[in-house]
């Protein structure tokens, strides 16, 4: 491999990608990977699509992009459609961008400007949960939770109020139920001493990606957390960017749980790799009030184009088309279940858990004690060096916040067959 000018991340060089095919991608030696993780959790669909394709070059052979002031455009006002849909018209009003960071970074300030606009500029904080992963924007990355990313920005963000979330795994209290209790009694201690009325909103994964390796929060917290918005007169902002579009088996995740959000923000699996498109979801009544007071301050230059719309509108009429929740259901119990054996077979398997084709395995020292292994033994790394050797791709990580260490997220395409699974 040649000196790269590329710098993204320190670590091993890579091999380069030559091609890409359904739920399998190929490097330049000929060596082939089953994409285990959709690259970032975003290539739902697998690779290679002809329908994906045809539909983003007869929108490029029409018009690719056009400025979201100067024109409407038939892609996203579909697209939009569809999504307030998927909802079932419960979040009727839309605003595009085209990642997931913009997505959150939309919400936020959608959401500030919403108690400006209604006289209650004293709401001026967040509360989120610690492990959490927003983005990496600034405002993004201040409602995230994940000490590393975080260290070096201190002075640059406006650091939300970081509560717990529940820990299924490592809890100590009499069953599930007391945990969610006393974690959500926690949570509202902690909001009352830091004055409820300072409060904007929320903001959690309903179902943590890579922050926590597919911790579930379940429906008694959401609903706790929901209930305490609604008590406090705050808004709830649920983070869907990895969990949107059909990864749980849902269109969205909240709709296991009985529980909608103000604002939910989606992106990854939308564009599904084939082009960056990501969405602000929201009330109506929400939106009137900021646009009277003079309009959403924000927007980015590529929101809502032509050519990313029409690739996330094909994306949703594939999902539709091909029964793909009903898919993504029945290969997650199978993929569910074969996680779960591996746990049986090896004792550093700690924990299995997910929903839909979304699984976090947690990797542990001794499963007795539940003790995670050692930051210096890069165990994350190295289950993903091994796996990779095997031709799997995984997406890991170590979570270093005090209540999770190494794990990796097994999230293939929605598309995968059970023989692949
Ligand atoms: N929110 C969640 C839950 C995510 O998983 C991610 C990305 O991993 C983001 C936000 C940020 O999205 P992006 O990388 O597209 O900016």
């Amino acid at each position: 491999m040649t000196d790269s000018p590329l710098f993204y991340q320190a670590g091993p060089a890579l091999p380069e990608v030559s091609h890409a095919e359904g739920v399998s991608l190929w490097d330049t030696q000929g060596k082939e990977y089953l994409d285990g993780c959709s690259g970032a959790i975003s290539c739902n669909l697998g690779h290679g699509r002809q329908d994906i394709r045809d539909a983003m070059l007869a929108q490029l052979d029409r018009v690719a992009f056009t400025y979201r002031t100067q024109f409407e455009n038939a892609p996203a006002l579909a697209l939009g459609h569809a999504l307030v849909g998927l909802t079932d018209g419960a979040l009727d009003k839309v605003f595009f961008v085209s990642s997931g960071s913009e997505a959150v970074e939309s919400a936020l300030k959608l959401a500030r400007q919403y108690f400006v606009a209604t006289g209650a500029p004293q709401r001026r904080r967040f509360v989120s949960l610690r492990p959490s992963y927003h983005g990496s924007t600034l405002g993004a990355l201040g409602v995230t939770g994940y000490r590393p990313l975080e260290a070096p920005f201190t002075t640059l963000t406006h650091a939300s109020l970081k509560v717990p979330g529940p820990d299924f795994y490592r809890h100590r209290d009499a069953d599930d139920d007391a945990h969610v209790d006393r974690v959500l009694a926690e949570t509202r201690a902690t909001i009352e001493a830091a004055g409820p009325e300072s409060i904007i909103a929320f903001v959690l994964e309903p179902i943590g990606g890579a922050s926590t390796g597919g911790r579930l929060l379940g429906e008694r917290y959401l609903k706790g957390v929901r209930a305490l918005c609604d008590e406090f007169g705050c808004l709830l902002i649920l983070d869907e960017v990895l969990t949107g579009v059909g990864r749980t088996g849902t269109w969205f995740a909240y709709q296991h749980y009985g529980v909608t959000p103000d604002l939910l923000v989606t992106a990854k699996g939308l564009g599904a790799g084939y082009y960056p498109v990501g969405a602000l979801l929201t009330r109506r009544d929400i939106v009137t009030e900021v646009m009277a007071s003079g309009g959403f301050q924000h927007g980015h230059t590529y929101a809502g184009n032509p050519l990313a719309c029409a690739t996330g509108l094909a994306v949703i009429e594939a999902i539709r088309r091909e029964g793909l929740l009903e898919n993504v259901r029945a290969r997650g119990e199978q993929l569910g279940t074969g996680l779960r054996a591996l746990a049986e077979r090896h004792a550093w398997v700690g924990h299995v858990r997910g929903l839909g084709l979304l699984w976090g395995v947690e990797l542990v020292a001794d499963p007795a004690t539940r003790e995670p292994f050692p930051a210096e033994q890069n165990r994350f790394a190295q289950i993903t060096a091994l796996a990779r050797e095997e031709g799997l791709l995984v997406y890991p990580r170590r979570t270093l916040d005090g209540v999770a260490g190494d794990h990796f997220l097994v999230t293939p395409p929605l598309t995968i067959t059970a023989d692949e699974v």
